[in-house]
């Protein structure tokens, strides 16, 4: 087989993929089509950009998202390496300047001498090795590619983005700074906190639930054309305010408006309800409205949300969102290599492998970047093991039931148990997940020299 590969999407997944097999002295084509055709979501060109939160999870080691980046980090993840490089401070969380982050891995890729980066979309699946790599917002021409070659349903549904504010708008003579349990030592301005009294929270919710929504018409269409039916569904992680309100009147103060662990220091009791802003950009002129994913009509939004205590003068520099999310039915297309189970040359990373998140998206392009050199070098394709968080990852999206397959993002919860401690005393939660971090990261730092 001849070492040039194609990758198609120019994201997390598909640069993680494109830089892999390129230091291994493989030619990539590496088709973007942005900015010449926009999805919806991305707002610039560069490759890489991060189309809705600036933060890829915890950091920390006894954290799901913390111990897959970590294995990235020993696997020579080029994204990883770029987000560490842009970090912000953002407690133990690895966040970045979202602009800055996507500016070095646009380079680096763009200078790579083995990569050309082709700024048009690709309609039809390429002959030849191929990593796909087109994300939750694919081209409806690869779409119905896809469609015909894997002859499988795909699903779509909706996906939901929250609402940024500019910080200077923010009343700070109401809301104030602090971390949850102020856990994270230096982090003041990370976070901003804007708090609620019941009568207050419940005025909020009765707003929210009143508010009008943007109909999603889009939706129905996708049903018309063809998409499995029951798959209007939302992202669990990501579900929209007003979708969480109509489930109960508090579960939005048991949700992202939780007020457990701060406490105000107007009267130094914990809020009813809180609304977190983390700080969006290192310049800390941007904060996000943490978990306020949104579909209301933007004019509505604007006045429901500044009903929150501190935003009531609140500027916008971007409104919430919904949108579209495909992907495949994994469990009936690809094996635990990312291989696709129809064309061995054939292979898939990111979203639309059914692996949901930042970290876990790039994971697999890092992983199929490997794997398509390896098929091309003739030899044998990796299966991380399931005690990694990577391994456990591409385990459930290839092994899943297939009737009721839904994304999966990094959690402990994919790990095999570990044996019970000899002396019978039970483990604390926090002790266990210790062990599995560094089962996991014992397991591909020895798959590592293995592989070099
Ligand atoms: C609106 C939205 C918000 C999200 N928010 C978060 C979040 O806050 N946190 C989180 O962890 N995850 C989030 N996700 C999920 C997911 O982690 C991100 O979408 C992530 O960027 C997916 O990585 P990817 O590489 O699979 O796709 P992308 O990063 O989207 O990359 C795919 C690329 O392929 C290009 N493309 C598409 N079709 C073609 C074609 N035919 N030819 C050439 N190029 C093509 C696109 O322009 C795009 O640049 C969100 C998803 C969506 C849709």
């Amino acid at each position: 087989m001849g070492k040039e590969l194609t990758v198609v999407g120019g994201g997390l997944a598909g640069t993680e993929a494109a830089w892999q097999a390129a230091n291994k002295g493989v030619k990539v084509r590496l088709y973007e089509m942005r900015p010449k055709i926009s999805t919806g979501a991305h707002t610039g060109s560069s490759l890489a950009e991060l189309v809705c939160s600036n933060s890829l999870g915890s950091n920390l080691a006894d954290r799901a998202s913390g111990v897959l980046k970590d294995e990235m980090r020993t696997l020579g993840s080029l994204l990883i390496e770029c987000a560490d490089s842009n970090a912000v401070p953002a407690g133990n969380a690895l966040a970045v300047d979202r602009e800055a982050f996507a500016d070095m891995v646009t380079n680096k890729i763009e200078n790579h001498p083995n990569i050309e980066v082709i700024r048009s979309e690709k309609k039809v699946i390429p002959s030849g090795p191929t990593v796909i790599a087109s994300g939750p917002l694919s081209s409806e021409s690869i779409c119905d590619s896809l469609a015909s070659l894997l002859g499988t349903d795909h699903l779509y549904f909706y996906d939901a983005i929250s609402p940024i504010v500019y910080a200077d708008t923010i009343d700070m003579t109401v809301a104030f700074e602090a971390s949850r349990y102020q856990k994270d030592n230096g982090s003041n301005g990370d976070y901003i906190n804007c708090p609620m009294n019941e009568d207050q929270y419940s005025k909020f919710v009765s707003a929210l639930l009143k508010a009008d929504r943007i109909p999603l018409r889009d939706f129905e269409k996708d049903i018309e054309s063809g998409v499995r039916a029951g798959a209007h569904r939302f992202f669990e992680g990501c579900l929209p305010i007003e979708i969480l309100a109509e489930r109960g009147q508090d579960s939005l103060a048991y949700g992202p408006m939780r007020p457990v662990g701060i406490i105000s220091p107007y009267d130094d009791k914990r809020p009813y309800a809180v609304v977190q802003l983390r700080r969006d950009n290192l310049a800390g002129t941007l904060y996000n409205i943490v978990g306020f994913q949104t579909n209301l009509k933007w004019p509505e939004q604007k006045e429901v949300l500044r009903m929150i205590p501190g935003l009531g003068q609140a500027r916008f520099a971007r409104y919430g969102m919904m949108h579209r999310n495909t992907f495949l039915n994994a469990p009936n297309v690809l094996s635990e290599s990312l291989q696709s189970r129809v064309r061995p040359d054939l292979f898939f990373a990111g979203q639309i492998t059914g692996v949901e998140g930042y970290a876990g998206n790039i994971a697999t392009g890092l992983l199929a970047g490997i794997n398509v050199t390896r098929l091309m070098d003739g030899e044998e394709l990796l299966v991380l093991p399931t005690i990694s968080m990577m391994g456990a990852l591409c385990h459930y999206v290839s092994n899943a039931d297939p009737d009721t397959f839904q994304p999966m993002k990094a959690n402990f919860g994919l790990f095999p148990a570990l044996e019970p401690p000899r002396d019978k005393r039970k483990w604390s939660k926090r002790e266990r997940y210790r062990l599995y971090s560094e089962r996991a990261l014992d397991a591909i730092g020895i798959l590592k020299n293995k592989i070099k």
